[in-house]
């Protein structure tokens, strides 16, 4: 099983993706966990990307591509995979599909969280105020909710031209929201 998993800032991808992941004993690549890996070891990936986290702003598109062209050829790959927070653009999302084509591999669902802008903003601040999360101040949370209406949300249109788009409601509990996304996927 192959899912991408989209949706806004703070609409609960990250919880959601380690539930299903589990229940499907596949894995879970996100990229924000794999860049926030990158900058804390300080390699070159990570020199590059800082800046462009720490604005709230998108991590250039070759960047993203030529790291996740990588990472889906390892081995831990085979048993499937979950993508969360990737693509992010139609760039990204064309380039995905070489990649795919080129390892035989094809995507069976595209799930996306839907929920209102405000509740989310709220969430955002509240989490950054506990994690410490260095990118959820209000500023830098407003500016990657604009990326997202401006730069991702126009992949919807792309997946649901493909046939592989669900939308679900991303408010409610994180059980219920599980199994509305478990409604789909089974
Ligand atoms: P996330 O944890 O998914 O919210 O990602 C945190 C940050 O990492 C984003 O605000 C971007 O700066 C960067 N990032 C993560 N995934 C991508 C992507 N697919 N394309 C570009 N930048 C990304």
């Amino acid at each position: 099983m192959r899912i991408i998993l989209m949706g806004p800032p703070g609409v609960g991808k990250g919880t959601q993706a380690n539930r299903i992941v589990d229940k499907f004993g596949i894995i879970h690549l996100s990229t924000g966990d794999i860049l926030r890996a990158e900058v804390g070891g300080n390699t070159d990936v990570g020199k590059k990307a800082k800046k462009f986290m720490d604005a709230g702003q998108l991590v250039p598109d070759e960047l993203l591509l030529n790291m996740m062209e990588n990472r889906l050829q390892q081995k831990d790959c085979k048993k499937g995979y979950l993508l969360d927070g990737f693509p992010r653009t139609i760039t990204q999302a064309e380039g995905l599909e070489l990649i795919l084509k080129k390892i035989n591999h094809s995507i069976n669902y595209v799930i996306s969280l839907t929920a209102d802008e405000t509740e989310l903003v709220n969430r955002l601040v509240l989490r950054g105020k506990e994690s410490g999360r260095s990118d959820d101040t209000e500023e830098v949370i407003k500016e990657r909710q604009q990326v997202y209406w401006e730069l991702t949300s126009p992949l919807l249109e792309f997946y649901r031209e493909r046939n592989l788009l669900f939308e679900v409601n991303g408010l409610g509990t994180i059980s219920e929201i599980t199994n509305r996304i478990l409604n789909v996927l089974e």
